[in-house]
């Protein structure tokens, strides 16, 4: 396992749509546990590969409790309501701002065997999958923040995602 620089402001990984994963190989394991390794160093909830510079569909996170997930082409399939909140980014250090999503969605996606997999989410949860689902269409989340926070304000307790 190693870890990864993370990659920050325009970059053009960042700004990248990504390419599906055709072949869960050593290499996409490899990758996925370097991108664990590198979330919890940084001391994020979530990490997508653009991040790291590779344009393919993999993100890890994980929203607290020791709960790491590593999903291959995750697509969100559903989403219902809507609801505002605070994020940051790994890539945007130090930026926060608020950022309307959908209060829950339902994300399918492959886990690192192959099997299938139907995550139904709200909340934090919720807003995590929709962000990283976002860094592979090479959206950052400044494009949908309503307001960007003043730096000289107290950031909130969210960690960067
Ligand atoms: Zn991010």
């Amino acid at each position: 396992m190693a870890i990864r620089k993370i990659l920050t402001g325009s970059h053009p990984a960042l700004r990248s749509k990504s390419s599906a994963v055709k072949k869960i190989n050593q290499a996409v394991l490899k990758l996925l546990e370097d991108m664990a390794e590198t979330m919890y160093e940084y001391k994020g909830v979530g990490l997508a590969a653009p991040q790291i510079g590779i344009n393919r569909r993999l993100i890890v996170l994980d929203p607290g409790e020791e709960r790491l997930m590593k999903l291959i082409n995750p697509r969100l399939v559903e989403m219902e309501g809507t609801e505002a909140g605070p994020e940051g980014c790994l890539s945007l250090p130090g930026l926060y701002g608020e950022v309307p999503r959908a209060a829950s969605v339902v994300v399918e996606a492959l886990d690192p065997a192959g099997k299938p997999l139907r995550i139904e989410a709200e909340g934090f949860l919720a807003r995590i999958l929709q962000h990283e689902i976002d860094h592979l269409e090479g959206t950052l989340f400044i494009d949908r923040a309503v307001r960007l926070f003043d730096p000289e304000e107290e950031p909130p307790g969210e960690k960067p995602i």
